[in-house]
Parts: C-alpha cells; structure tokens; sequence
C-alpha cells in the first residue's frame, strides 16, 4: 500500500517596525554592540509594564488580509510560560484562543493547477533573546545578547495540507514574496527575520489514520527545509517498512550531515500553561479599522503577475520572473513610464525591456551578488531605456551595449557618456566599411577563394574578421552587404 505524505509549516517571521513589540526599544541592532537596545520592558524586569505596538497590529492585520483570513474583532494576548535563557521573563507574550487572523489561505502551484493551502492562524508574539555559546580555553560558556529580546515576531501556522517537499518549497517561497511586498517584513531566511518549523508525518494513502507527528527544526535556508523534508519522508517511511514504529518527536536538521536527528521525545513536550495576558487589555479592531487597512494594501504578487501577462501580453514565465520581487517589477513598470521608451519599436518595447532585465540585467545582479535596488542606483530605468533606444536606432550593436550596460553599472555613468568616450558607436559609414572590407578580403585569400567556388559560409567568416577588425562596432548588415558587393565586383 502506498504512504502518502501530510505537512504543516509554522512560520516566523519578524516584523519591521521601528520599534520593538510591548517596549520603545528600537528594533534595527545590526550594526551595534549586545546589549545596547534593551530596557526593564524587555529585559524583563519584575513589576514593569508592557504596552502593544500599533504599527506591529497593523503589519499582522495586513498579513492576515493578504492570506485571505478573517480578521477577529477580539483579539488578546496570552503568557506561554517555558523557562529557557534566552526568555527573559520566563514566558512569551503570545496569542492563545484569539489570534489576530484565522481560516485564510495560499495558493500555489502544482503540476500546472491551482492547490490552496490553509492557513490556520496569524497571531502576533515577540522574539526571544540571542545566546552564544563559547569556548575558551577548554572552558565553554554562554552570553546572552538581549537586542533581539522583544522585537515583533508574527507567526503564520499553516494547515496540513502539503503533501511534499516541492509544494514546501513552493508555499514558502509565495508566502515570503507576500511579505516583502507588503513590506512588513525583511522575511531574510539566512538573518534569522524568517523561520520555519515543519510538522511532518505520512499515512496509507486514502486513509484518515493518525499517524505520530514529527517536528522538525533548525532548518536555515530554503534549499534545508526541502532537503530536510525530503530526508524525514524517506526516513518515515523506511522506518514502517521495517516493521518498526514511528514516535512523536521533535528532530533537527543537522546541515553538514545532511539528516535529521533526535532532540526530544513526547514525554518532555511542554505544558505551555498559557493564560490571559494580564498586563495588556484585550484589543478590539473595529470592522472600519479593517476596511482601511484592506484598501492600503498594495497589488500582491499574483494579481500583479496576472496583469503583467494580461496588460503587456507577457508570457506566464516571464511575468513571474518579472514580479518575483516588488522591486524587480516596480524596476520594469519604471522602464515604461520613461520618457525615451516611446523611442522603442511599437509593440516591441515591453518585450525589449523584459529581456534586458531578465538577461543582462540579471546576469549582471547575480555575478555581483546585489539585488535590483541596489542596481537601480547605479543604473535607473531611464539610463537603461536609454541604452535600449541607442541599440534599438543602430548607433551601437547589442554586443556593444552589453559591454556598456557593464561598464553603466560600475561607473553610474550614462549609456551615452560611455558611448562618446570611448568612441563606441556603432559604424554605420558604408565608405569607412568599405575601406575595411578590402582590406580583410587581401588578408584572407583562402576564405575569399572559397566563397567564390560557392562557399557561402566563408561570408560569415570575413564578417567575422571584419566584426573582429572593428571590435563589434561595424553594424554587421552592412558589412555583410558590403563585403558580398566586394566579393562580386573581384
Ligand atoms: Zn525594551
Ligand atoms: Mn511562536
């Protein structure tokens, strides 16, 4: 009988507020000593009060919209009490019975249709402080850095309706594209500002049987929740083939072994003794609070990507790549608006600017490890348009303007500055050509003979050696015409 395979994520991810979650602190720690963004609130002093931070309801408010949840008009905070030093207090102040969002959900793709993917929950809590464990001489210790103490953290539970480690991977990826596009969240796996835990057991297919749940944990990137999940089903399953039983346990993946292994066993689950917050009031959004915060949302991934194909007939693949960040496809409709892209052939132009941002553009993002922004500095849209226009109207080839694009994006000068400094432009002078040709047709006497027997392909060559001769600038057409006209007239 075949297993079938049921995961449920539960994502953490924080929130990018100024400041932290029940206390001002400031929440931006990255460049500064341990330590120094803490006071009595998140420290957790005895006797100090905590105060809830409107923006952080906001972000978690507009989350919840986004994964199609509703919106609880009452909603409150509870203590979750697990001792552990890197919690301050001795208990996080949680969501219990009343989170902020519940019964939304995600869409994503698989095997070319649509698969919704329940979203159980969005509750809103704060992060735990930072231990570091070290060992001099022989002796090994730990500091606690309490920064992180207290920052906003909302938590997005997932139903269990993944059935592999591809749809994992899928759903992680359209729920981080979410948050960035809100904006609530740097969602950064390798920063620790995402995380996920994954819940992860299998069944005999078409059956309702329960079968032990096993937690896995400590997963730091995308490519470890699928290779930790892919791991954990074959390991399940392994384990009911072999006639042996499967226990409830919370296992962790270990990156360098590249397997899961035992941290706790059911019998040391925790009894959270959750109970209302007492510090804090219960919160209750107003139906009219939610209608405005539902009207500021931005347009999310899938519509935009949706009218990406619809408004520019661009294809599936591209309007995803094109809208896989905000950034990106904020950088592309940028491009549009620019004053020289009406100077683009008609009906060419999206699709020109579409293939220099996902070629060269990209190209040139990835070997230097930036993101768009970050190109866009150095490169704005109308810089790039520009550079389009010039290859588009012939005064440069496209092997020249990859070149410039390049050197654009060191320097942060302009298609033209480059152009005219390094005399680049494209030769489009028949007579300069011209002078040219005769000169290749002598030195090539070989090739020349056998473009005369009838060789056609020898003509390719001399352009070659006349592309070679001018360094790319000679506009190939004619040099092609040129050359043939030379051929003949010998
Ligand atoms: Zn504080
Ligand atoms: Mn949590």
């Amino acid at each position: 009988m075949g297993y079938e395979t049921i995961i449920g994520l539960e994502v953490h991810a924080q929130l990018d507020t100024t400041s932290k979650m029940y206390c001002r602190c400031g929440t931006d720690y990255s460049n500064t000593k341990p330590n120094t963004h803490v006071c009595p609130v998140c420290l957790g002093m005895p006797g100090v009060l905590p105060t809830i931070n409107k923006q952080a309801i906001e972000y978690t408010i507009m989350t919840a919209l986004a994964l199609n949840c509703t919106i609880s008009d009452y909603t409150k905070f509870d203590r979750k009490n697990y001792p552990y030093p890197d919690l301050m207090k001795g208990y996080q102040i949680s969501q219990y019975d009343a989170p902020i969002g519940y019964r939304g959900w995600l869409s994503i793709d698989t095997n070319g249709s649509e698969k919704r993917i329940g979203i159980t929950r969005v509750h809103l809590e704060e992060d735990v402080a930072k231990l570091l464990h070290r060992t001099v001489n022989g002796k090994a210790y730990s500091l606690v850095d309490v920064n992180r103490s207290g920052v906003p953290l909302m938590e997005i539970v997932g139903d269990p309706d993944i059935g592999s480690a591809e749809e994992a991977r899928q759903y992680l990826i359209k729920l981080r594209r979410i948050l960035r596009y809100l904006g609530v969240s740097t969602a950064n796996m390798e920063e620790g500002s995402f995380r996920c835990d994954a819940n992860i057991s299998i069944r005999p297919e078409g059956t309702k049987e329960l079968m032990p749940k096993i937690e896995v944990k400590n997963m730091n990137s995308f490519k470890a929740v699928y290779r930790a999940l892919e791991y954990e089903e074959e390991r399940q399953r392994k384990t009911i083939f072999q006639g042996k039983k499967l226990t409830q346990e919370t296992r962790g993946w270990v990156e360098d072994k590249g397997k899961t292994v035992s941290q706790r066993s059911k019998e040391f689950a925790h009894d959270y003794r959750y109970f209302p917050e007492p510090d804090l009031p219960p919160l209750l959004i107003e139906a009219k609070k939610i209608e405005e915060i539902r009207a500021k949302l931005p347009e999310l991934p899938q519509a935009r990507c949706d009218r990406f194909m619809s408004d520019y007939g661009l294809s599936e693949y591209d309007a995803s790549l094109l809208t896989g960040s905000k950034a990106m496809a904020d950088y592309f409709e940028d491009c549009l608006v620019t004053d020289d892209y009406r100077r683009l052939p008609r009906n060419k132009g999206v699709k020109q600017v579409s293939n220099w941002i996902l070629g060269e553009v990209s190209r040139i993002i990835n070997e230097n490890s930036v993101d768009i922004s970050r190109f866009g500095e150095k490169v704005a849209p109308s810089k790039l348009v520009e550079l389009l226009v010039l290859n588009a109207e012939g005064v440069i080839n496209t092997a020249t303007a990859k070149s410039i694009l390049e050197e654009m994006f060191e320097s942060g000068r302009s298609a033209k500055e480059i152009m005219e400094d390094k005399g680049l432009s494209q030769i489009s002078d028949s007579i300069q050509i011209e002078e040219i040709a005769v000169r290749i047709i002598t030195a090539n006497p070989r090739a020349v003979a056998d473009y005369r027997s009838g060789k056609e392909q020898s003509l390719k060559f001399l352009v070659g050696q006349l592309m070679k001769e001018t360094k790319g600038r000679a506009n190939p057409n004619l040099a092609g015409d040129l050359l043939k006209k030379k051929l003949g007239e010998g």
